[in-house]
């Protein structure tokens, strides 16, 4: 029989992470000023560290993984790829499905990867307290933890929706000692402006974003930085471990060849995570279809125009190269948090206007369904932004039976959903409705790019 864990040796966890802008054909365009006149590092260095910002910016192929980091990342790493057997038996496909199961974690999900190393490259530049944002409370418990093990303070904006619906991951949040306060608040002028417009808001992560750079640049002594948890460069980068690990214990479960990988997409970072070292074999000359997975009800990939836009409300960001519905754009109130952002990572998105990607929008009524199966079979609970990645998985598999073909399908089981059971029981008593993006409110999302520069599309049209 085949192995159905496939583990990795702690010694063989990889020593370096992986850099897709050193391969794209073209790689992303420069994020831009207010000017419309690319950032320099130094208009930067109030919002990050230098260290990072370096490495937002760096071509390098492989950047080197410092020891420290990866003593704490042994704590979880690396981790299991698991083979979907009891799925696969039950679907009676051909296909071999594989995941990287990144709900190991300790915040159970894949964003300590990145968590981890933001926090150590901020202590290496003397920052003492980093404020963030977080949607369904994902990232913001990711960052207590990293901040907790490496002695910083840490402050988190949660959007009030989840605030609302989560309290659970706020709980995480207080036990690894952070801050958290829901979004829009009123300890920032961000927050207040539009409090006052709107006392209702669910809020949004844009709006979450700007309260959290907000209060990074406004404190006085200079030693807070804000920390993202996905979208940037650097964030695709650390995330490519759970990758390059899965690439290994392939090898080792003796498959030679990978069909078909797959991510569910909200900022893009454990679909870049999971997807860039096989994005880069594709443009070497392998035939893989690589699909990132988002909700029919924030359909940027799928839906949205390639622009230059703000990665928040209060445009405080610079302005990126992006898929985007717009920095306004608050989507309905799905149950998937973390899906929920108004545009897409500027690495993701050039992959994609370069053909290399094929993405994918599901309804959240069909990926609750994938889930419950996935549940039934295979065991786990996973959260609602990885059962887009299971809903896919699950139709390939499909397919790969009615074309009669053995197919070898890779995805990231980004996070478990233990904290996110409200979701799962609406969807069991019937209340979850179909929340596709209507056309005319897609339209008036996408009117504020009349006044933004526009990216240059460059496509070898290769893929
Ligand atoms: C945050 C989160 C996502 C979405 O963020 P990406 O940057 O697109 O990966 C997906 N799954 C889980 C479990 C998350 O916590």
């Amino acid at each position: 029989m085949n192995s159905i864990k496939i583990m990795l040796e702690e010694k063989k966890m990889p020593t370096h992470w992986y850099n897709l802008a050193a391969d794209l054909p073209n790689p992303p365009q420069p994020p831009l000023g207010p000017d419309g006149n690319p950032v320099s590092p130094q208009m930067l260095a109030k919002i990050f560290p230098m260290n990072l910002i370096e490495q937002e910016m760096s071509r390098e192929r492989w950047i080197k993984i410092p020891d420290e980091i990866r003593d704490i990342l042994y704590r979880w790493r690396p981790t299991p790829l698991r083979r979907a057997v009891y799925l696969e038996r039950y679907l009676k496909t051909p296909a071999r499905i594989y995941y990287k199961d990144e709900s190991v974690s300790p915040a159970g999900s894949h964003k300590p990867n990145t968590a981890v190393a933001q926090a150590w490259y901020n202590k290496q530049f003397g920052i003492k307290k980093l404020s963030t944002e977080t949607g369904a409370g994902q990232w913001g418990s990711a960052l207590a933890f990293a901040c907790t093990l490496l002695g910083l303070e840490c402050k988190v904006f949660m959007v009030r929706i989840s605030f609302d619906q989560k309290p659970f991951r706020k709980m995480m949040m207080k036990a690894w000692g952070a801050d958290c306060i829901a979004s829009p608040s009123l300890q920032t002028n961000a927050g207040r402006e539009i409090l006052k417009k709107d006392p209702d808001t669910p809020g949004s992560l844009g709006i979450a974003i700007s309260e959290a750079v907000e209060q990074a640049v406004s404190d006085p002594s200079g030693k807070t930085r804000y920390a993202l948890g996905s979208v940037l460069n650097h964030v695709m980068l650390h995330q490519t471990i759970i990758g390059l690990e899965a690439k290994e214990q392939l090898k080792t479960a003796g498959e030679k060849k990978i069909d078909v990988v797959i991510g569910c997409a909200g900022g893009g970072s454990n679909f870049a995570g999971i997807s860039f070292p096989f994005v880069c074999d594709k443009i070497h000359g392998e035939k893989i279809r690589i699909y990132p997975v988002e909700p029919t009800a924030c359909p940027t990939l799928t839906r949205g125009p390639f622009v230059y836009d703000y990665g928040d409300v209060a445009r405080m960001t610079p302005l990126l190269a992006m898929y985007s519905l717009g920095h306004n754009f608050i989507p309905p109130a799905i149950h998937a948090g973390g899906l929920r952002y108004h545009g897409i990572a500027p690495l993701v998105s050039q992959a994609t206007v370069e053909g290399l990607l094929e993405p994918k929008a599901y309804d959240q009524v069909k990926c609750y369904e994938a889930a419950l199966l996935w549940a039934k079979t295979e065991g786990l609970i996973v959260a609602p932004e990885t059962s887009h990645a299971v809903a896919c998985a699950i139709e390939e598999a499909i397919k790969a039976r009615e074309e009669g073909k053995e197919r070898t399908i890779l995805f990231c089981l980004s996070g478990h959903g233990l904290m996110d059971l409200a979701g799962y029981d609406k969807y069991m008593n019937g209340e979850l409705k179909e929340a596709c993006l209507s056309e005319d409110l897609l339209q008036k999302a996408v009117s504020v790019f009349q006044s933004h520069p526009q990216p240059k599309i460059c496509r070898t049209g290769k893929w």
